[in-house]
């Protein structure tokens, strides 16, 4: 589900959501003291100030940066529902940031917001489609960062290892390791795994 880049109120009109929050907005409007209109008005006046960017992070299904008015939004394989709860809930961040306080985070009025949304809390852990498509993911970034010189067993890590692999036996075969990615930079670690 990739998509280019662009500003928010123009991705909420291409998902179909634009009339839910709209409806949500002015719902609750009153609780925090403002007309109906006005308080729908100002959050789609906001909401120009903020882009909708392509995530491919394998934790979580979205993310809003308040200093750079990012809304970072997954492009792995997901469950339509936790797509559609993800943009409610990321969006509800964001009218509370700009319209009602910047410290609020997950607190009531984030929550009142969300309820009026419609946003169901959804999980990157409990989505089964998200869960494979980030494992493929994750190993298809893994690099091999050692490889055992009697067996040829690859050592795989997410990240380059700061590790001295020649310092370590390989438990199953006896052999030794060979590091397979650049020169450790720093002087190595005890083992911890
Ligand atoms: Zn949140
Ligand atoms: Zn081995």
């Amino acid at each position: 589900m990739n998509f280019r880049p662009m500003p928010l109120p123009h991705f909420l009109e291409q998902e179909g959501l634009r009339a839910t929050i709209e409806t949500g907005l002015r719902k609750v409007a009153r609780e925090f003291g403002r007309s109906e209109h006005g308080f729908a008005a100002a959050a789609f006046a906001s909401f120009e100030d903020w882009t909708v960017r392509p995530s491919r992070a394998t934790t979580r299904f979205g993310s809003v940066s308040t200093r750079t008015r990012i809304f970072r939004l997954t492009v792995l394989d997901c469950s339509e529902q936790a797509r559609r709860d993800t943009i409610l809930h990321e969006v509800a961040h964001i009218v509370v940031f700009e319209l009602v306080s910047k410290s609020e985070r997950h607190g009531p009025r984030w929550q009142l917001l969300a309820r009026a949304f419609g946003a169901r809390p959804s999980r990157a852990g409990l989505d089964l489609r998200f869960r494979t498509a980030s494992a493929q993911l994750r190993s298809k970034r893994e690099v091999t960062v050692a490889r055992c010189t009697r067996c040829g067993f690859e050592v795989k890590r997410l990240r380059r290892s700061t590790r001295d692999w020649r310092r370590y036996l390989h438990r199953s075969c006896g052999g030794r390791f060979e590091p397979q990615a650049p020169e450790p930079q720093s002087p190595p670690r005890s083992a911890d795994g």
